[in-house]
């Protein structure tokens, strides 16, 4: 019998951070991975310049070998055209610097706040709207967050806190712990929410000692998910999705719709029902922001409408979600209208 020295929350908390370090951060060693030709590879490194390539393993594992086109790479894979800079495609879309009231926190929305609670994402998305966000100006730390709570203490109509980032999920679970515990003890605060993209690209993420933080909490807890394809959700994702939900954890998934990824009916239908599967139900289709370095996968506001329209056709309205636009300045996101 081996002697067991270290915890099953240690080895698992071990597990998830030697994933994310051993992840993909050059195009060239990606495209090999995948069999495919190293094309373009000056392009693929100035575009990764201006933001860098971070791709998990257990994401690219499930990846199309030799699929140049595979809606997964596509999400990931910095391309040449990212360089080429399309008017009305601009670095802070959403006027977040204007939002952004003090270093971590920004309130735009009524009665919640989103906590930038890590500077970093364990995936860069390419189409991603914060691609170019100050995040060196909001790296707060374990210290100012006690005073970026006091921001929320001192305002009795917040009651969500929302985390965000970065990836609120990078945090070490005794972290995420601690900070938790400083929301908690804010009485008008009743619902905790996470929008993460870990559990996705690292299921290993989805820990036991996270599971039972949230659910030992006072606070109503959900997390939302950030998947774009059904094939982002595999075997690795089941168990620990269903112990979430099961332990009490809402979970909401909010897609960006995007050019050759997944705008397609079939696909849009297959997530939602794969989605229902994991215990995930559909909250936001998002129309994507016009970010620079992101053009190639906008989809147009008219394609979008059509396509939804089938989607409404086709799916049980639980398992239609949202469809939205972000605009700056708006304090809730846009619904779209379909009558046009
Ligand atoms: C839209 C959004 C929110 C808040 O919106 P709700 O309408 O409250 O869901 C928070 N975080 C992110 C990243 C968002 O995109
Ligand atoms: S995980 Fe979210 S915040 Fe991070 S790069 Fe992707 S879309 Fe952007």
């Amino acid at each position: 019998m081996p002697i067991i020295t270290r915890s099953a929350a240690a080895v698992e908390a071990e597990d998830w951070q030697q994933i994310l370090a051993q992840s993909f951060r050059r195009p060239q060693a990606l495209l090999e991975y995948l069999n495919l030709p190293l094309s373009e590879l000056p392009q693929r490194l100035q575009a990764c310049d201006e933001f860098s390539m971070l791709v998990p393993r257990p994401y690219a594992a499930q990846m199309l070998p030799g699929d140049a086109d595979d809606p997964l790479l596509l999400q990931v894979l910095p391309q040449a055209t990212e360089n080429e800079h399309r008017p009305g495609y601009i670095t802070d879309p959403l006027a977040e610097k204007d939002t952004n009231i003090q270093p971590g926190i920004i309130h735009k929305y009524r009665g919640r706040i989103l906590l930038l609670a890590t500077a970093g994402c364990a995936v860069n998305c390419r189409y991603c709207f914060r691609r170019h966000f100050a995040y060196a100006d909001n790296r707060i730390g374990r210290k100012q967050w006690a005073e970026a709570l006091a921001y929320v203490a001192a305002d009795a109509g917040i009651s969500e806190v929302i985390l965000s980032g970065g990836d609120p999920l990078l945090l070490q679970d005794e972290a995420l712990q601690e900070l938790i515990h400083l929301i908690e003890d804010i009485p008008h605060v009743r619902r905790l929410r996470i929008h993460t993209r870990l559990p996705v690209v690292i299921p290993q993420r989805l820990t036991t000692a996270l599971q039972e933080m949230l659910h030992n909490s006072r606070l109503q807890t959900s997390i939302v998910v950030h998947i774009n394809h059904p094939n982002e959700l595999s075997e690795a994702h089941r168990q620990p999705l269903q112990a979430l939900r099961q332990s009490g954890t809402t979970l909401l998934n909010q897609a960006v719709l995007l050019r050759k990824v997944n705008n397609n009916l079939g696909i849009l239908s297959d997530l939602s029902e794969r989605l229902f599967e994991f215990g995930v139900l559909p909250y936001y289709l998002h129309l994507l922001d016009s970010v620079r370095g992101a053009h190639h996968f906008d989809v147009s506001e008219q394609e979008a409408v059509f396509l939804y329209r089938q989607l409404l056709a086709e799916l049980p309205g639980y398992l239609v979600p949202r469809l939205v636009r972000e605009e700056a300045g708006k304090a809730n996101k846009s619904p779209i209208n379909l009558d046009r």
